[in-house]
């Protein structure tokens, strides 16, 4: 036997670790579709109940949208389960293509390429275009799947502070030297919601040569006045030279990534990104129904324009209420509590009183900084927002924490 005792007894100690250190991450059975309200066992075994979602990337409502199911249920009958190949031998579809070009139009780009995930489109991108001769200058917060991306390709790595741009633009002018320089920076930062300047970097980024690429996951289908994300929001669009982004979020939040831009670069990767030539293409059932998702955002905003409303909703009240919110303009509303204990029982209190909310603490986020990151979506009624109002309020007084500053809440919990 192989896994031996003492091979086991390694594992099952890693294991205890990460618990005794309180970062084991428990699964939540959810038993109904992705939706505003779900039904979720929790603990395991107990009694299954219904509570109001308030962490889902479902930004636009389109998880359960019936146009989508029915284009989904379309797209099986019409071209079955699986393609049982990659892209490049026999996996590529007509309706791949349509959506690729759909991407395209959409976000104002030159061409797009499909990826079994973002993921995989950012472990793919970096290596199919630069090499030892290049620099990729990355922000320091990036997304792991971007970090992972920088890690396989031979690039020289530099990182420059959170979204500060003097700091870019010394990484700019250290690497002149080398071939090809790209700026790679997160649309949207997941855990606090803020958002990069892609006004200012594509200045620096002309000033010095370099490309940019984006990764809009948390932005694309809805940030900007047509959501076509925090290049529309920052009022470049067409400057960017590659945007990733995901299908797995806003966008239908089945699966599915691309690589979105210069042509080029989009032609580079279908010759040369691993995860594209070695890993199976995206189905057809989850590309049909992506294909009925573009043609909802690219008929109406009215989704976006409901999530706007709605953040705006929730971000005004919870703030009027006292809480501790990180400001700003997209969906991602974290509710500060610094102390990692605090948010896992804050979090276990709203679940009693029916709203699904996570509580957030190293090392998902930095030390010191736990959270409840709630996630507004189109799905959201105005009803659902009052109730979890009122369950964060009543949670918010139970633990004194309403309309104390970081430093009174971090004197009473501690960090
Ligand atoms: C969610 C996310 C991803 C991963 O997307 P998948 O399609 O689920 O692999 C990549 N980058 C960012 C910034 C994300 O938020």
């Amino acid at each position: 036997m192989a896994f031996s005792d003492r091979v086991r007894e390694h594992f099952q100690k890693e294991l205890d670790g990460i618990k005794e250190a309180g970062l084991y991450k428990a699964e939540r059975y959810i038993k109904s579709p992705q939706s505003a309200d779900i039904v979720v066992e929790y603990p395991e075994g107990a009694e299954p109940k219904e509570v109001i979602n308030m962490c889902a990337n479902n930004y636009l409502g389109l998880s359960s949208h019936p146009d989508v199911i029915k284009a989904a249920h379309e797209g099986l009958e019409k071209r079955g389960y699986g393609m049982s190949s990659v892209r490049f031998i026999c996996g590529t579809q007509d309706i791949h293509r349509e959506l690729e070009n759909k991407l395209t139009k959409f976000l104002e780009t030159e061409d797009t390429i499909l990826f079994p995930s973002c993921m995989d489109a950012n472990v793919g991108v970096f290596e199919a275009i630069l090499t030892k001769e290049d620099a990729i200058i990355s922000d320091e917060l990036n997304h792991a799947s971007i970090i992972d991306g920088i890690r396989l390709c031979k690039a020289e790595r530099h990182i420059y502070k959170h979204l500060d741009m003097n700091d870019l633009e010394e990484k700019l002018k250290q690497t002149q030297n080398k071939r090809l320089r790209l700026i790679a920076t997160d649309g949207v930062f997941s855990m606090d919601g803020d958002v990069a300047k892609l006004d200012e970097m594509t200045e620096l980024a002309e000033k010095y040569d370099a490309m940019i690429l984006v990764d809009d996951s948390h932005a694309t289908g809805f940030l900007g006045k047509h959501g076509k994300g925090t290049p529309e929001l920052k009022g470049v669009l067409g400057k960017i030279d590659i945007i990733t982004t995901t299908l797995g979020k806003a966008l239908g939040g089945a699966s599915g990534g691309c690589v979105s831009g210069r042509k080029e670069i989009v032609e580079m990767c279908r010759q040369r990104a691993r995860p594209y030539l070695f890993s199976n293409a995206m189905p057809p059932v989850v590309v049909a129904a992506a294909n009925k998702v573009m043609d909802i955002i690219m008929t109406t905003t009215e989704r976006r324009d409901k999530l706007e409303r709605n953040t705006k909703w929730w971000r005004e009240h919870l703030v009027e209420a006292g809480f501790d919110v990180k400001p700003g303009e997209t969906p991602i509303v974290p509710i500060m509590l610094y102390n990692a204990k605090l948010s896992q029982d804050i979090s276990n209190d709203l679940y009693d009183k029916g709203v699904y909310a996570i509580g957030f603490f190293y090392p998902v986020v930095p030390k010191g900084q736990a959270r409840i990151r709630t996630q507004i979506s189109a799905a959201h009624e105005i009803h659902h927002l009052e109730k979890a109002l009122k369950a964060f309020v009543e949670v918010g007084e139970k633990y004194n924490i309403l309309g104390k500053s970081k430093q009174e809440i971090i004197d009473m919990y501690g960090l």
